[in-house]
C-alpha cells in the first residue's frame, strides 16, 4: 500500500507509464494545474511525449529503467493496464504509485476481476474459467450457447475474443483462443451499454460522471452519448454504487471505469480498467471537471472537481483509422471540439482522435 501522496505543490513531476492518447490527455490536465509529466514507453515517439517535459524510452518489464525513471518523479501514475505488475509493485517503495499496483493486478485478470465483483455485489454475465479443452466443453454444456470465449489476460477492444454459437464449435474456439487461460461467458441479452466513471481521492471522497451509452463497431468504441437515458438511466445508481464499493475496497486513488450491459434483469457487469478510459473523453468539454483533470487530482493528492454536465446532452465520436480524414468538416460543425492525436498514419482500427458534440 501507498503511503499518502499529497497534495503535490503545482511545478512537482508526474511519472506517467504508457505514451498513448490517454497520456497524452493526462498531461494536457496535468500541464493545465502547472504540473510537469515524464512519459515511459517503449515506442520511439509516442503521441503523449508531444505534449510531455520528458520522454523516457523503455520497456515496461525493464526493472532497472523503471526505478531510474521512478526517481525522477514525485508520483507515478499510468494510463495503460497491460503493463507488468511485477516491476510496478518494486517502484512502490520508492514513490507513490497510483492507482495502486493490487487494483492493476485486479483487472489484469478477467477471472479474478469477476470474481471480485461477485464477492463486492455486483452480477457478471454467467461465467467458468476455463484451462483446457475438456472444461471448454464441459463449461460449454453448463453455461449453454451463444458464448463468448474471452483470454483471461491481455484482452481489449474486442480481441482476445472467440463468440461459440454451437457446442460443435469448442475446437475451434479452443485453437483460436490460442489454448491458454481463459473464461467462458454466457452471451448477455441487453438493451445497451453504457459504463460508469468514478474517481476517488486519497481521503477517499468520490464523484461520479453521468453515466454514458456507448456503443461500438466491431468491438471498438464508436459512439458515446451522455447522459445515457432509458434502461441507462434506470441502473445508473446500482451500477454507481457497485462501482463505488469496489474502489473502496481496493483503496483506489484515480479514475476507475466499469463497463455494464443494461438488460432486463439490471446492469450486468462487463468488465474494468483501472484508468481514465475513452466513454469518458467526452467530459473535457461535456463536465465541469475532465477525468484527465479529476485522475490528475486525485493522484496529486488534490481535492475533486465538480463532475456534473456543462450541456444537456453530450456526444462523443471516435474518429478510427480514415475517418480522421474528415477533420476539416468538425471544424465546421458547430459545437463540435476537435481532438486529433498526433499520431502517424491511420491504420484500419487505429484510434487517430474523437470529436465531442455539445447539444
Ligand atoms: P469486451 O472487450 O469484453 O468489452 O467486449 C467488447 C464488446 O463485445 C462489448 O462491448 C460487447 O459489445 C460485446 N460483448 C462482450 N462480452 C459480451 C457478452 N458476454 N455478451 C454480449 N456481448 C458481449
Amino acid at each position: 500500500m501507498n503511503a499518502k501522496t499529497g497534495p503535490l505543490a503545482p511545478g512537482s513531476t508526474i511519472g506517467m507509464i504508457g505514451g498513448g492518447q490517454l497520456g497524452r490527455m493526462l498531461s494536457m490536465a496535468a500541464a493545465q494545474l502547472g504540473y510537469r509529466c515524464h512519459i515511459y514507453a517503449p515506442e520511439e515517439a509516442p503521441c503523449a511525449a508531444d505534449v510531455a517535459v520528458r520522454h523516457i524510452r523503455g520497456d515496461y518489464a525493464d526493472d532497472g529503467a523503471l526505478r531510474d525513471f521512478a526517481q525522477q518523479v514525485d508520483v507515478v501514475t499510468y494510463e495503460f493496464e497491460n503493463v507488468p505488475a511485477g516491476p510496478l509493485r518494486g517502484l512502490a517503495d520508492l514513490v507513490p504509485v497510483h492507482p495502486n499496483v493490487d487494483a492493476l493486478e485486479l483487472a489484469q485478470d478477467r477471472l479474478s476481476e469477476k470474481d471480485y465483483v461477485v464477492g463486492h455485489g455486483g452480477r457478471p454475465a454467467h461465467y467458468r474459467a476455463v484451462s483446457s479443452l475438456d472444461e471448454l466443453r464441459e463449461s460449454l454444456g453448463e453455461i449453454g450457447t451463444p458464448a463468448i470465449l474471452k483470454t483471461r489476460r491481455f484482452g481489449y477492444d474486442g480481441k482476445g475474443q472467440v463468440r461459440i454459437k454451437d457446442a460443435g464449435e469448442a475446437d475451434r474456439a479452443w485453437t483460436e483462443i490460442g489454448e491458454q487461460p481463459s473464461v467462458l461467458e454466457a452471451h448477455v441479452r441487453f438493451d445497451k451499454e453504457f459504463s460508469i466513471l468514478i474517481v476517488r481521492a486519497q481521503d477517499g471522497a468520490t464523484r461520479i460522471w453521468d453515466a454514458p451509452e456507448n456503443r461500438h463497431e466491431d468491438g471498438i468504441l464508436a459512439r458515446s452519448i451522455a447522459p445515457g437515458g432509458g434502461i441507462v438511466a434506470e441502473q445508473k445508481a446500482a451500477a454507481g454504487d457497485l462501482a463505488r464499493n469496489i474502489a473502496d475496497a481496493l483503496g483506489y486513488v484515480g479514475v476507475l471505469t466499469c463497463e455494464f450491459f443494461a438488460s432486463a434483469e439490471g446492469p450486468v457487469f462487463n468488465e474494468m480498467a483501472p484508468r481514465v478510459h475513452n466513454s469518458g473523453h467526452w467530459t473535457i468539454e461535456g463536465a465541469a471537471t475532465s477525468q484527465f483533470e479529476n485522475h490528475i487530482r486525485a493522484v496529486c493528492g488534490l481535492p475533486l472537481g465538480d463532475t456534473s454536465l456543462t450541456s444537456e446532452r453530450v456526444e462523443m465520436h471516435n474518429l478510427i483509422g480514415e475517418a480522421a480524414e474528415d477533420w476539416p468538416r468538425w471544424l465546421e460543425t458547430d459545437r463540435a471540439h476537435l481532438h486529433l492525436y498526433g499520431k502517424g498514419e491511420a491504420r484500419p482500427g487505429r484510434k487517430m482522435g474523437h470529436v465531442t458534440q455539445l447539444f
